[in-house]
């Protein structure tokens, strides 16, 4: 971990029913939780209010996506606006499932960020490579690429998270090895230096995702540029996500 606040989220993503929510809050309720770490949770849209209201205020609220501008005629979609309605504090952004599932493309997912910005939404902006990337060597040429979408459109770094996620960890089992996740933050923490200023490098939290579990964090959040996790299978279990969560070193 970095001289940052660390930083740990979990991303319910399409899981979850209203028992299954209430005990998981409840879970995350009695937990001992490190006070020097950050902590939100993004559960699905339907049940935010569920857990706004039942969740302590230690942790806060994440949307899972939210629309590119002001709401309207824009049917299916959630707007920025009304996640702060309801307490979020934050939007997960250019997720892996919703570039590479749903269609997402970098400008779309820039504009996003922009806007969940301008409204006062902390966003968490999600990058990573294909396994068929990395293999051809091109994870910095992806990430880079990820990264200068969002440059391009935000108008300050001062609410942003950058989640590196290698897709091919992403709810595979397979998790980076300490030392890839770092040698990416480094390249991603360089990146930012070059492209935008030494202060925003040195600031911004750069957390790890793919596979992150209760037995694995605590290597992981030993190295020097990880400052956090996102965190999907194990978030849907309160005591391991705890674990998490109190690995920082
Ligand atoms: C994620 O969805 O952001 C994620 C990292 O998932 P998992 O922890 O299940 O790999």
């Amino acid at each position: 971990a970095g001289s940052g606040k660390f930083f740990v989220g979990g991303n319910w993503k399409c899981n979850g029913t209203k028992e299954s929510i209430s005990k998981l809050v409840s879970d995350l309720n009695s937990a001992t939780l490190e006070p020097d770490v950050d902590v939100v949770v993004a559960p699905p849209f339907v049940y935010i209010d569920q857990v706004k209201n039942s969740l302590t205020d230690r942790i806060e609220i994440a949307a899972q996506n939210s629309w590119i501008g002001k709401g309207g005629a824009f049917t299916g979609e959630i707007s920025v606006e009304q996640l702060k309605d309801i307490g979020c504090k934050w939007v997960v952004l250019g997720h892996s499932e919703r570039r590479h599932v749903i269609g997402e493309d970098d400008v779309f997912i820039g504009k996003k960020a922009a806007y969940a910005l301008s409204q006062g939404l902390g966003v968490i902006a999600c990058i990573g490579e294909l396994l068929k990337e990395r293999e051809e060597g091109k994870t910095n040429d992806v990430c880079f690429r990820h990264m200068k979408a969002f440059a391009d459109a935000v108008p300050s770094w001062d609410n942003v998270v950058i989640a590196y996620e290698p897709v091919w960890a992403i709810g595979t089992g397979k998790v980076a090895t300490p030392q890839q996740a770092q040698d990416v933050h480094v390249s991603v923490r360089d990146w930012l230096k070059k492209n935008v200023s030494t202060e925003v490098a040195s600031k911004t939290r750069i957390i790890y995702g793919g596979s992150v579990n209760g037995s694995n964090s605590a290597e992981l959040a030993k190295q020097e540029d990880i400052d956090g996790f996102l965190v999907g299978g194990a978030s849907l279990k309160g005591p391991e996500f705890a674990t998490i969560i109190n690995s920082v070193t």
